[in-house]
C-alpha cells in the first residue's frame, strides 16, 4: 500500500538531517496529514484548531524547509491558482512475510487503505499510522498446496 509518513517518522528524519524540532512545523504537519491547503488555508486552520498564531513567513519558511526534504510538495490549484502543499506519500508496502524463508512479499492493498478511511471517517478518528504485515508461509514453503484460510 501507499502510505503516509507519520509525524514521528518525520520528525526523525528532520533531526537526522540535522533539522532542530519545531512545534510550529508539527501543527503544519498536522493540519496538512489532515487535507492538503495553501499557505493561508493552513495558518487559519492552526489558528482556529490549536489557537497558536503563526506568521506567514514562519509557514513559507517550514514549508519550503520540508519541500526541500520531500517531505511535502505543492501544486498550483487550476480555479483559485493558489498554491495547494500536500504531503507526500512514502511508497512503503503492506506486506506478506514468510515465517520459514522469511521472504517478505509486497502487496497491493487497496481496499485496506479504503477499508482505514472508511473508519476514520465513521469514528472521526485521525489516522496517521498503520500497517498491515500478515505472517505465514509462501507457496513454495508450504509445498505449493492450496491455502485454504478459516473455514
Ligand atoms: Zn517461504
Amino acid at each position: 500500500m501507499v502510505k503516509h509518513w507519520s509525524i514521528l517518522q518525520i520528525n526523525k528524519f528532520l533531526n537526522e538531517l540535522g533539522y532542530r524540532h519545531s512545534i510550529k512545523r508539527e501543527h503544519i504537519l498536522k493540519v496538512l496529514f489532515k487535507e492538503p491547503l495553501d499557505a493561508l488555508g493552513i495558518k487559519s486552520l492552526i489558528l482556529e484548531k490549536y489557537n497558536i498564531n503563526i506568521s506567514l513567513t514562519t509557514i513559507y519558511k517550514q514549508l519550503a524547509t520540508l519541500e526541500k526534504i520531500d517531505v511535502v510538495y505543492s501544486e498550483k490549484d487550476e480555479f483559485s491558482e493558489k498554491k495547494i502543499y500536500k504531503l507526500k506519500r512514502t511508497s512503503k508496502q503492506n506486506t506478506l512475510v514468510c515465517l520459514t524463508c522469511k521472504r517478505i512479499i509486497e502487496v497491493n492493498t487497496a481496499c485496506v487503505d479504503d477499508l482505514v478511511k472508511n473508519m476514520s471517517n465513521k469514528r472521526n478518528f485521525l489516522v496517521l499510522e498503520y500497517s498491515l504485515n500478515l505472517y505465514g508461509y509462501c507457496k513454495e514453503c508450504n509445498n505449493g498446496s492450496k491455502i485454504t484460510s478459516g473455514k
